[in-house]
């Protein structure tokens, strides 16, 4: 734990140290990528505790996904201590969980209400035909709450109700949203009932990393948040301690025609003046593509030699870069198949991260079942084994909606998928059951694996790699198009965001490439590279390969 009191902010530069300490009611903290956000937010609120006799049972930090929130707790930990665990850290999803289990009745549910799986959901959708009401009292007879339900039925219950309003801004009078540029439309009015006008509502947050409008998610909510809370405080963070001055300065230059905040300022903390340029290869094909990352990668982790030795490290020194420092980002997931290969065939370890729910995997519903059911004894682990042999026993389990039946090897998968969470959430049954319900993710990545990590450009959100390739910068990957189709200006503007927030992932090293001819929806085409790159500096980038021959576009090309 690390010494609170009056060193808590030393740690922070001066604006991140005005943005901690500064004093209650409605924050707004605009802050680019690899400012320092969550350490910012982190300090705020353990100097809030420290120093302003604010109790940590009075706040609540909310994050978009589980991984995030569960950072944001360990960081808590490190800096408070023990009474971290007074803080209510969650995502919407569990916050309304949260609301709605403590004002079970006035819903009208049992408070022992479960969430709805996609079993639950596949057989009242059968039942109910496509009578949409027929359907929520289908559910609601079976005592089962949609996941929707978990952020509308709360903001019901509170807009009809203004003593429960205020009973939940009296013990959560220090609200902070991470990602506020996020936000959609139920999320932001369960905010406004959360927090008064002039509440102490802290959004942390960066409109130029939007990046799920097609979720919903409405990046006005950010802009328009003075105009919601009373006298709120602007901080803005510009000093970026993640990326090299290149790799920054192409960021920067990249996001300049669609940003949406104004005078959009980052300056490197970083002032190396050996940093490598970006790099920026043109590849013929998508296997040569391939060959450029199994060749790069291997030059930077030191060659054959080391290979054996998984890494590059020796007797614990950094004597090169290891598989674990290298991301590979793209725009689709369908992208990631002959990278894979490549890598594999290369003996190159990677793991790819996914955005798959653990709960549409087959067998984990059988489990969680069991689990419930069965009243086995042990840790959530052993017990998650337990379910998994019993039920493999069984041979073939039956899905409930009769569509089929859970095969015992998809229970073994389904165990080893389950074992992570379980282990994280301790022996509490109730908090597992309820993180699968509300989206835990298969948990492929591994932070501490020796691998190179393969995510999509969304998946790359908020975190950081030494050494970051971005492939397939194309027209039509980047900004991605169906063919035949034009993006609007809006969806073009939020491509270049998805762009912006890839680059902004490196420190060190970030590579930039595009093949000449890719296949996409069963037709391979030429390619043109990304319009986004034409709006940086060619002098920021060291070209690798073949410079591309320039075609005049032609009609077939438009197409792509
Ligand atoms: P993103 O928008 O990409 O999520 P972020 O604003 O959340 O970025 P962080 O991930 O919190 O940024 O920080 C980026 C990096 O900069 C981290 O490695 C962090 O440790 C480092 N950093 C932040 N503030 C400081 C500081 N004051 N001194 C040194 N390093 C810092
Ligand atoms: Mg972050």
């Amino acid at each position: 734990m690390e010494e609170v009191g009056t060193g808590l902010l030393d740690r922070l530069d001066a604006m991140q140290r005005v943005a901690a300490s500064a004093p209650g009611g409605p924050l707004l903290i605009v802050a680019g990528p690899g400012t320092g956000k969550t350490r910012t937010l982190t300090h705020r609120i353990a100097y809030l505790c420290a120093e302003l006799n604010v109790f940590p049972e009075q706040c609540l930090a909310i994050t978009f996904t589980r991984r995030a929130a569960e950072e944001l707790r360990h960081r808590l930990d490190g800096l408070l201590g023990p009474v971290a665990e007074d803080v209510t850290v969650g995502t919407f999803h569990s916050l309304g969980l949260t609301i709605l289990r403590e004002n079970a009745e006035a819903a009208g549910l049992p408070v022992d209400f479960r969430i709805a799986d996609d079993a639950d959901r596949a057989a009242a959708r059968a039942e109910a035909g496509d009578d949409p009401e027929a359907y929520t009292g289908l559910l609601r007879k079976r005592d089962l709450v949609d996941l929707d339900e978990l952020l509308t039925l709360p903001v019901a219950l509170l807009r009809a109700d203004r003593k429960l309003v205020r009973e939940y801004r009296e013990r959560w009078k220090w609200i902070f949203v991470d990602e506020y540029q996020d936000v959609d439309a139920v999320q932001y009015e369960l905010l406004r009932l959360l927090s008064p006008a002039d509440g102490n509502l802290c959004a942390i947050g960066d409109p130029d990393q939007a990046i799920y409008s097609f979720r919903g998610a409405e990046v006005g909510y950010f802009l328009r948040f003075s105009q919601d809370f009373t006298d709120a405080r602007l901080v803005r963070l510009n000093r970026n301690y993640r990326s090299s001055a290149p790799i920054l300065a192409a960021a920067v230059q990249a996001i300049a025609p669609s940003s949406l905040v104004r005078g959009r300022r980052l300056d490197p903390a970083r002032l190396d003046p050996e940093a490598p340029l970006v790099g920026r290869y043109a590849a013929a094909s998508v296997a040569d593509e391939a060959d450029f990352l199994v060749r790069t990668i291997d030059d930077l982790v030191g060659g054959l030699s080391h290979r054996s030795l998984d890494s590059g490290r020796i007797d614990g020194r950094s004597t090169s870069l290891s598989f674990s420092d290298i991301a590979v980002l793209y725009r689709t997931d369908s992208q990631a198949a002959p990278i894979v290969d490549a890598l594999a065939r290369a003996n190159i370890p990677v793991q790819k991260r996914s955005h798959d729910r653990l709960r549409d995997r087959p067998g984990v519903t059988a489990i969680a079942r069991e689990l419930r059911h069965a009243g086995l004894d042990g840790s959530l682990a052993a017990r998650v084994r337990l379910a998994g042999q019993v039920l493999a026993e069984r041979f073939a389990v039956p899905t409930l909606d009769g569509s089929g039946s859970v095969r015992p090897e998809d229970v073994r998968v389904a165990v080893d998928l389950l074992t992570p969470l379980a282990r994280r959430c301790g022996d509490d049954l109730e908090l597992f059951l309820s993180q699968l319900a509300t989206g835990a993710e298969v948990d492929a990545l591994d932070p501490r694996a020796e691998a190179v990590t393969l995510l999509t450009l969304h998946a790359a959100k908020g975190l950081e790699f030494p050494v970051v390739f971005l492939v397939g910068a194309e027209d039509g990957l980047l900004p991605l198009r169906w063919p035949g189709s034009e993006p609007d200006e809006d969806a073009v503007a939020e491509e270049r965001r998805l762009f912006f927030v890839g680059l902004t992932r490196a420190q060190d090293r970030l590579y930039v490439s595009h093949a000449g001819r890719r296949t996409r929806h069963g037709t391979e085409r030429e390619c043109r590279p990304s319009p986004f790159l034409d709006v940086i500096d060619p002098g920021l980038f060291e070209r690798f390969g073949e410079p591309e021959v320039r075609r005049p576009r032609d009609r077939q090309l438009r197409l792509i």
